[in-house]
């Protein structure tokens, strides 16, 4: 079975949590699992992660797992109804007084709304399906003018693009989750609402708290503050999430594709992975076939070279949770094939403003004489990662094979596009032995007699971040 370089991350739901599903869901080609904390209780997280173990030595695969912190997500309170019907034109009262919301009160879960909202700022409910405009402030209590209105049912989220919350990134049951997540030993964690780089060092030092340093923080970029501060948060942080469910409303929608752009080109300047998230297939959780657009935007993700594409809903509450893996994997491959076929750029530009360092230097070269000799993989060793990611930034046409001897860092380089990564013991004498290792690649059919292959590691070995040579090899 052809597998993409584009890696695919799907959301754990109530459609998906149980182990014949994940297996199928592996089998299809998913490499991470996301587990949204906003869905599923410790009990029910806890019972996920250990069946996406399971599955994992059952398909002789590695899967990442990466938890999704809530963060400060704003909501209305509860309806004396359940919900409430809202129209356009009518003035509605939203307090923070601690009350159960009526057809003209509508209650904020969080307690500085009446003090962060201004007058004149638009306020977005329901992932912006309705909105309005506050018109007064007084007390506890804002006038809000709806604009578009519908149906407003109890916890929905609230967003407000126009104002300078100053709500904690981490909430205190981002910290009961994050206590809960390292326990059980997820791979990443994902950080909700980041405004800035400070807010991931904070996250990283909690992680660092807890014993488990080596767990990476993934920002998602889902706020303006964030996109204003996108240089500091992608050095900052292990990779970064275009997380464009709420980017699309806390900044204008149109400007959405144009911020991908540039965290996608970003985080290849740092060599941090970027997922492209949300809405992907999102016809796809109720048919079992999506519309034009939604491939299209697949295609494109694809096309610029992003590490992973994400499902949410598709795969959480989807009715066609597998089919939409199925989806994402033949598009990738087709897009991948034409890329292969067509693709003239030189990045050079992009990464070389400033006077390279060493593993920067061997790294491109290694992607530019796998274009020149025709080579048909990469080959790379590395204990932190770093050298399968900065290999994996260029944006090679085949496939990078790693070789850690670490199983979380495989589990960890599985977000990275192109990276199939191989656990193996450390090795101290790597030089004699590559050959070897090409032979067993040959054995497991990933490569053929007479292919060549560009290696690059680091000698002495067991440098982080140290990556020296490069060789290249003919498969005997
Ligand atoms: C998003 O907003 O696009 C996102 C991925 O975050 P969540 O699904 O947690 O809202």
């Amino acid at each position: 079975m052809a597998i993409p370089l584009t890696k695919i991350v799907a959301t754990l739901g109530p459609a998906s949590g149980n182990k014949a599903a994940i297996k199928s869901l592996v089998a299809k080609g998913v490499n991470i699992f996301r587990l949204n904390l906003s869905h599923g209780t410790h009990e029910t997280v806890r019972q996920w992660i250990h069946w996406i173990r399971e599955v994992e030595e059952e398909h002789h695969s590695f899967v990442g797992i990466l938890l999704d912190l809530q963060g400060p997500k704003i909501r209305v309170g509860k309806f004396k109804e359940g919900s409430i019907h809202i129209k356009k034109g009518q003035k509605l009262t939203f307090t923070t007084e601690k009350k159960i919301g009526d057809e003209s009160l509508v209650p904020v879960q969080y307690p500085r709304f009446h003090e962060e909202v201004t007058k004149g700022g638009k306020i977005f409910l329901d992932d912006g399906k309705l909105s309005g405009v506050v018109r007064q402030v007084s007390g506890q209590r804002a006038e809000v003018e709806i604009l578009t209105g519908g149906i407003l049912s109890d916890h929905k989220g609230i967003n407000l693009p126009d104002s300078k919350l100053t709500a904690d990134p981490i909430t205190s049951k981002d910290k009961a989750d994050l206590k809960f997540g390292v326990q059980e030993g997820v791979d990443m964690v994902a950080l909700s609402f980041t405004g800035c780089a400070k807010d991931v060092r904070r996250l990283k030092s909690l992680i660092k708290k807890h014993g488990s340093p080596e767990i990476e923080v993934i920002a998602k970029i889902e706020r303006k503050q964030a996109v204003d501060n996108l240089e500091e948060i992608v050095e900052e942080a292990d990779g970064v999430m275009v997380a464009r469910g709420d980017l699309g409303i806390e900044i204008s929608l149109t400007e959405v594709p144009i911020v991908q752009q540039r965290i996608l080109r970003e985080g290849a300047k740092h060599s941090k992975p970027v997922i492209v998230a949300t809405q992907m297939l999102e016809s796809m959780i109720e048919h079992a076939r999506p519309t034009r657009a939604e491939v299209s935007d697949v295609a494109n993700a694809v096309k610029d070279c992003a590490d992973a594409i994400m499902l949410s809903g598709e795969t959480a509450v989807g009715k066609h949770a597998v089919a939409a893996v199925g989806v994402m994997v033949e598009t990738a491959l087709k897009i991948e094939a034409y890329l292969a076929e067509t693709r003239t750029v030189d990045p050079m530009d992009l990464f070389f403003k400033d006077e390279p360092d060493i593993n920067a230097g061997i790294t491109y070269s290694a992607n530019r004489m796998v274009e020149l000799l025709k080579a048909r993989a990469m080959v790379v060793f590395t204990h932190s990662g770093g050298t399968a990611k900065m290999v994996a930034s260029h944006k090679p046409m085949v496939p990078v094979f790693a070789f850690t001897p670490s199983l979380h860092r495989a589990r960890l380089l599985n977000l990275i596009r192109g990276v199939a990564p191989f656990v193996v013991e450390e090795d101290k004498h790597l030089l004699l032995h590559m050959e070897q290792l090409v032979i067993m690649l040959k054995k497991r059919r990933l490569l053929k007699k007479g292919d060549r292959v560009v290696i690059t590691t680091g000698i002495p070995v067991g440098i982080p971040n140290w990556t020296n040579i490069i060789r290249v090899e003919e498969v005997p």
